[in-house]
């Protein structure tokens, strides 16, 4: 198979599978575009690795808005199972299938909140992945930012040395920086950085979420809730997409 074929073989399968974002860019990408310390370059950690396969599937952005809520902590577990799902039967398919050396990292990449609250870094980050594989760009928030579902997007990645046609990085960054998630996270973890994305304190984000858990309800979402980017928001552009007396009523009962 060709490069292109076998890029067309994956990509069919992990759509079949479940997956509505498909890319794949290359480990060098890790060197030529450094974002971060090699330690958590992919090769550096699986030395055969040639590319990264990101999938993704959507957040529903009304559930989303009930945050925070059973219901969004349900839709947040659900993502999650579903994703590692995809994730474990794309590599299957690559390692039995089609006879190539692939594993996959889980959403994530971390055990639990708390364990980021001492070191916040996870063992892998999916958003550069997809920022190098042009599935979107990184937002003032730090999330990804896709045209198809804003930063309403859970996301895997499956590394693998197939030769695969890489996807091309996003020419224009979709962040429209209006500030909605900046003015709108009640922990108040964003500030202004000049014209680059914004400054982040990511330990009073994880101590919010801990905050939260110990409510049992969470995660926020707050930011991935605002943003106005994403074609996913075209539905309810006019109207409501949710009451405040249903954000009450989803906050008030089984959460
Ligand atoms: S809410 Fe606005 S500033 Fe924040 S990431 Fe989305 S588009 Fe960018
Ligand atoms: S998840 Fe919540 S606390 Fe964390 S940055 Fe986003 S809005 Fe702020």
């Amino acid at each position: 198979m060709t490069p292109d074929d076998l890029k067309r073989a994956i990509c069919a399968k992990a759509h079949e599978l479940g997956a509505n974002l498909v890319r794949s860019c290359s480990v060098r990408m890790w060197e030529t575009h450094p974002m971060q310390s090699p330690e958590f370059w992919p090769h550096a950690i699986w030395p055969w690795a040639e590319n990264v396969i990101v999938l993704g599937i959507p957040l529903y952005a009304p559930m989303i808005r009930t945050t925070p809520s059973m219901v969004y902590q349900d839709l947040y577990d659900t993502s999650n199972r579903v994703l590692d799902d995809i994730a474990y039967r794309l590599t299957n398919y690559i390692v039995t299938g089609l006879g190539y050396r692939a594993i996959f990292f889980p959403r994530d990449c971390y055990y639990n909140i708390e364990a980021l609250e001492a070191n916040p870094n996870a063992a892998f980050s999916h958003v550069v992945a997809g920022y190098y594989a042009g599935m979107g760009s990184i937002g003032d928030s730090h999330n990804l930012l896709t045209k198809e579902f804003g930063p309403r997007v859970r996301l895997v990645s499956v590394v693998t040395d197939a030769p695969l046609t890489p996807d091309a990085m996003l020419q224009k960054n979709v962040c429209i920086h209006c500030g909605k998630c900046l003015q709108s996270c009640p922990s108040q973890c964003f500030r202004k950085n000049g014209d680059a994305i914004y400054d982040m304190d990511k330990t009073a984000c994880t101590r919010y979420h801990i905050m939260l858990k110990k409510q049992r309800h969470w995660p926020c979402g707050v930011c991935v809730s605002v943003c106005p980017v994403g074609e996913d928001m075209k539905a309810y552009r006019g109207e409501r997409m949710i009451s405040e007396d249903g954000i009450r009523h989803c906050q008030a009962f089984g959460s």
